[in-house]
């Protein structure tokens, strides 16, 4: 199973059974029993839930919370440092509601507040039971309606922070606290000079589009002095990017976010909190590397490096300690959802039996087959050149009209069986691999990339992949994966695995009737509501479960794939008109003696029975 570098991105999450299954830890706990996977699949397949489908383990959210909460415990106990954390998550991380309020209500206990970037994510962050003392942080545009509410709910007791993105911003903010004779909490997001790398690099610095810069703040803070809001100013938000894969990067940045804290402070700003909204990255590869997919540190070096840095800064000030706020959505969803997908079936890039070749044949493929002879280690390299030469003649001659169909047939049959004696001898000698890539296997899986790992497609975002089952036996075929969408682009074909990332994945041959699972793991940051519709193939079924220790589990909750009938909706058909239009088109047949009444019957329920059904392959 290390084949798939488990023992890097997935210590302490999975391990493998005797029977050579993937199973779900219980994180913290080395002592309790895995839940193996295949068996959980099982298990939901004679409920009927059947993949493709999203699992979500509930103890790895409450995991990767806890592990936050307590790296900036430590952290602060550390540096002697006398302000709180007060973590808000991002609501666009993950928006689905089963993920908010479960992390609302556990997060009571570390007064976890909740960061909305819109009105619909107010909306939904103001209808969770925060503690009392959690914060509402909301970025983003805001328009009257937007301030109208986050003002009045400072009434309920919510500790709402309205940030201030654009001068515009506080005139509107001005405006509608003046209506309602109520003072709002403001913060206000300084545009940092700093650049952190990593796939996001462009959204950072001074170039990036949200933020005051030091001319604008100046400005603001005048304005704010002049209308008497100043002492509203309680929050300083500036956020260092997404998935930075660097700690150096990292602590520049937070430097930097201190210096504006200390002279905002001198300005007269009573500033209570300095947020530093996301940046925490995964490590989707175990690598440890500052690369795009991977991260240099651990959260607890973050959460030391960030309350070090802060703690210097406010010391050399002589200013007392703000509460801690980070917007670090992706560090604590990313690793609590593994998408799951069955293989359909797969095109092999070889065959064990060479061709049978014709007294007539073509002279270049009699040469084709030749290089049967010489396909060892030392002339591997000539072999397969030679190969893919006179298969590449030989195409070209059936373009011309001068071999016939059957000939090419006999043609690729021998250029395969080549393929299936190469890829023994490479496997025998590891210096040849690099050339595997032109004879990959392609393992056809029942998803649709954009729906289900639209970053995949879009960002070239790696995540850790490997299959449930047969992890005692040996995989045969290197692979990459294609989905069920008609879009070429709809395929995987980066890899992680224990040698570094790799263009193809290996994997078992298929048996007859027995299901073949992948796990697509750390896909619960952004991938569920970034993918669309794409060939209308819609929402996999979601399963949320929790795990005993005893090796089994309980579902805490199910939401069913889309129907095709909301799929058709969402694009504004109405199914009901697509059944009537099928029906007017059944009877004029019907009239017209091209079908019988029983015909049209089954045509109607065929339409109705898929209707009713899912957009997967089922
Ligand atoms: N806060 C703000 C303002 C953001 O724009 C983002 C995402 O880019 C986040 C928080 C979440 O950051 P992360 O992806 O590091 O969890």
């Amino acid at each position: 199973a290390n084949l798939y570098g488990l023992d890097s991105w997935g210590t302490g999450l999975l391990d493998v059974t005797e029977d050579g299954e993937l199973a779900l830890r219980l994180p913290q706990e080395p002592d309790t029993k895995a839940t193996s996977l295949p068996a959980i699949m099982t298990a939901l397949a004679q409920r009927g839930i059947n993949a493709p489908m999203v699992l979500r383990v509930q103890p790895y959210l409450d995991a990767a919370l806890e592990r936050l909460n307590l790296a900036f415990a430590r952290a602060m106990a550390d540096n002697q440092y006398n302000g709180a954390y007060r973590g808000v998550f991002p609501i666009k991380v993950n928006q689905q509601a089963e993920v908010v309020s479960h992390l609302a209500r556990s997060g009571k206990i570390y007064h976890y507040g909740l960061e909305a970037g819109s009105k619909p994510e107010l909306m939904v962050a103001l209808s969770q039971p925060l503690s009392s003392e959690a914060l509402l942080v909301c970025n983003g545009y805001k328009d009257e309606d937007f301030v109208r509410l986050a003002i009045l709910s400072g009434k309920l007791g919510r500790k709402t922070v309205l940030v201030i993105e654009t001068p515009e911003e506080f005139e509107i903010i001005l405006k509608v606290s003046r209506e309602l004779g109520e003072k709002p909490m403001l913060g206000v997001r300084v545009k940092l000079t700093e650049r952190v790398g990593g796939k996001w690099e462009a959204s950072s610095g001074d170039r990036s589009t949200f933020g005051l810069g030091a001319r604008e703040l100046v400005a603001m803070i005048a304005r704010m002095r002049e209308t008497g809001f100043l002492e509203c100013l309680v929050l300083q938000h500036s956020h260092l990017g997404s998935q930075v894969p660097d700690m150096i990067d990292i602590r520049r940045a937070v430097s930097e976010a201190c210096r504006f804290y200390v002279e905002l402070h001198a300005m007269g700003a009573p500033l209570t909190h300095i947020d530093f909204g996301g940046g925490l990255g995964v490590d989707y590869t175990g690598f440890q590397e500052a690369e795009d997919n991977s991260v240099n540190y651990t959260v607890e070096e973050y959460a030391s490096n960030v309350v070090e840095t802060l703690r210097y800064a406010l010391e050399e000030a002589d200013l007392p300690h703000p509460d801690i706020v980070t917007e670090s959505g992706r560090y604590v969803v990313a690793q609590s959802s593994i998408f799951i997908f069955n293989v359909l079936g797969a095109t092999l890039y070889d065959q064990p039996k060479p061709p049978e070749l014709k007294p007539d044949d073509h002279h270049l493929l009699t040469d084709l087959m030749a290089v049967a002879g010489y396909v060892d280690g030392r002339r591997l390299r000539e072999a397969l050149n030679d190969a893919v030469y006179y298969r590449d003649e030989l195409r070209a001659l059936f373009r011309r009209g001068q071999i016939d169909l059957e000939q090419l047939g006999r043609a690729e049959s021998a250029f395969l069986y080549l393929a299936s004696r190469f890829k023994t001898a490479m496997a025998q000698d590891n210096q040849h691999h690099v050339a595997l890539a032109d004879f990959t296997d392609h393992y056809h899986g029942n998803f649709s990339l954009f729906q289900s790992l639209p970053d995949v497609w879009a960002i070239d975002q790696l995540h850790p992949m490997m299959p449930l089952q047969r992890l005692n036996e040996m995989p045969t075929r290197q692979a990459i994966f294609s989905d069920i969408t008609c879009d070429s682009d709809g395929k995987i074909s980066k890899f992680v695995t224990a040698d570094g990332p790799a263009d193809a994945l290996p994997v078992h041959d298929l048996r007859q009737d027995e299901p073949y699972h992948v796990g697509v793991f750390f896909v619960g940051a952004y991938q569920e509501t970034l993918g669309d519709l794409h060939n209308l193939f819609g929402d996999a079924n979601v399963v949320t479960i929790s795990l005993d220790g005893n090796g089994g589990f309980a579902i805490e909750h199910e939401t069913e794939a889309d129907s095709i009938w909301e799929v058709l909706s969402y694009v504004e058909y109405d199914p009901r008109d697509c059944l009537d239009a099928l029906r007017r088109e059944a009877e004029a047949a019907l009239a017209a003696g091209r079908l019988t009444p029983l015909e049209r019957r089954q045509i109607i329920e065929a339409y109705k029975k898929a209707l009713a059904g899912h957009t997967y392959f089922e």
